[in-house]
């Protein structure tokens, strides 16, 4: 079967790359930018994952930019295209409908139309409408929501813990052929209907963004109390009702998904004038939370003009590449606001590359010690293995001040001494 992925970001890619290592299908990659696609065939593309790079190499789909070349004799369609926020909350669906569009008018035989991409709850049956006006030929419909999580994206498509498929009996069939192989290995295949499967992409998203604000919020009340945030998320994840997962305070979610759909989700419960207070509350806390701990710093420091801080941490999560969306945008730039100097460090050169771009006004380091030379104070962001091994003697010797804020708790009890070591709910250590 001749299968063509539309749109080759992560979930793209990391889809194209699953279905190629079957070797079972002919695998067709389109995207319509034609820089991605050059980088993608001369070999320069920056992969995040290895093993998809390896994949790509060994198994060499065709990659291509020509929209009829790509669309015309597939008998399944992946969309895969970016449905980013609109300034309301709402989902921008431009690349989706385009897509769409561009498979009724070159599909040349009946085909099924695999929705990856995120998409409000409705879209599929609308796609289904749409198709059925605009060309000839039968489409089935399936929303086959992506649960990957960026850094794990190869393992979590190759693997994944869940299949949730809505459509129809033949369209749920042509999932379980194509996935044969992570269902005989313990993969639930949860078939259900269109709607429901868009719905529980973003009630599942919620849901994460709900126990990281739970969990921040937590840590707010912790610290004003004069408990231990770790402690209390050990116990709470120890609970099998409860888990571990997405248990540990920061200064929350950012990224190019949980806030964009919770926004999109939001909007949905609006426009269906049935609101959603729990995901409400986390969106809320979510705003609050970076805050909370710039206090905390301009509190600890008795103000932060003319302080040179030293930021850790510039991608929307430790290990990875991407600063879409990433809170250390926002937390920089309201230190630069409050006439600090923000010297900003990432051990990804492509996130630091990114966040120069985004962010002029901050000093980017190359290295870690540059990051940290002469600073007054510094501050970690994401949970970094770069950071996790930091030592004093390393902090003591290349700072200027004794400062270590730690939104990610990221060291034991006791793990500093001569400097000043300021957690997130739970109590700070040493002394500057
Ligand atoms: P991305 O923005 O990284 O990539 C999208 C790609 O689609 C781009 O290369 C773009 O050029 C291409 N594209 C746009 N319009 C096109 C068109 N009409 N024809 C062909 N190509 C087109 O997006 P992503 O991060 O891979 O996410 C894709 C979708 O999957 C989104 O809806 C996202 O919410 C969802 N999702 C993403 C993740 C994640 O971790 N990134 C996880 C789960 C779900």
């Amino acid at each position: 079967m001749r299968i063509t992925i539309v749109g080759l970001g992560t979930v793209g890619l990391a889809n194209l790359a699953v279905l190629a290592a079957d070797g079972a299908h002919e695998m067709v990659g389109y995207d319509k930018d034609a820089g991605r696609l050059a980088a993608l065939m001369s070999g320069s593309y920056h992969f995040d994952e290895p093993a998809i790079k390896d994949i790509f190499a060994s198994h060499k789909p065709l990659l291509t930019a020509d929209e009829g070349l790509a669309l015309r004799e597939s008998e399944a369609f992946f969309i895969a295209v970016g449905t980013p926020s609109l300034a309301d909350g709402r989902s921008d669906l431009t690349a989706f409908e385009e897509a769409l569009a561009a498979i009724a008018r070159h599909a040349s035989k009946d085909a099924f139309v695999v929705i990856r991409s995120t998409v409000p709850v409705g879209t599929a049956e609308r796609a289904i409408s749409f198709l059925r006006g605009a060309s000839e030929r039968h489409f089935s419909v399936i929303s086959m929501p992506e649960f990957l999580a960026e850094g794990s994206s190869w393992s979590d498509e190759n693997m994944p813990a869940r299949l949730v498929v809505g459509g129809s009996e033949e369209g749920i069939a042509f999932i379980r052929m194509l996935y044969g192989r992570q269902i005989a290995a313990g993969t639930p295949l949860i078939g259900m209907s269109n709607s429901s499967a868009e719905l529980a992409k973003y009630a599942a998203n919620a849901f994460l963004a709900m126990k990281i604000s739970y969990i921040n919020e937590l840590a707010r009340f912790a610290e004003r109390k004069g408990a231990d945030i770790e402690d209390v998320a050990l116990a709470l994840g120890a609970d099998p009702r409860i888990g571990p997962a997405m248990l540990r305070p920061g200064i929350g979610f950012g990224g190019s998904c949980l806030p964009k759909d919770l926004a999109s989700f939001l909007s949905q419960a609006r426009d269906a004038r049935e609101p959603l207070l729990l995901p409400q509350a986390a969106q809320r806390i979510n705003k609050e939370q970076p805050r909370f701990f710039l206090r905390k710093m301009e509190n600890s420091l008795g103000g932060l003009a003319n302080r040179r801080i030293a930021v850790l941490g510039l991608a929307y999560k430790g290990g990875i590449d991407d600063i879409r969306d990433s809170l250390s945008l926002g937390f920089a730039s309201s230190l630069l606001r409050r006439k600090a100097e923000a010297v900003c460090y990432d051990p990804s050169p492509l996130a630091r590359a990114d966040f120069r771009k985004a962010l002029p006004k901050a000093i980017i380091a190359d290295t870690l010690n540059e990051c940290l030379a002469g600073a007054d104070a510094a501050v970690i962001l994401t949970d970094d293995h770069a950071f996790a091994n930091l030592s004093e003697e390393k902090l003591v010797s290349l700072m200027k001040g004794r400062w270590l804020f730690d939104s990610r708790n990221l060291f034991p009890k006791g793990s500093f001494v001569r400097i000043a070591y300021v957690p997130l709910g739970r109590a700070p250590s040493g002394k500057p």
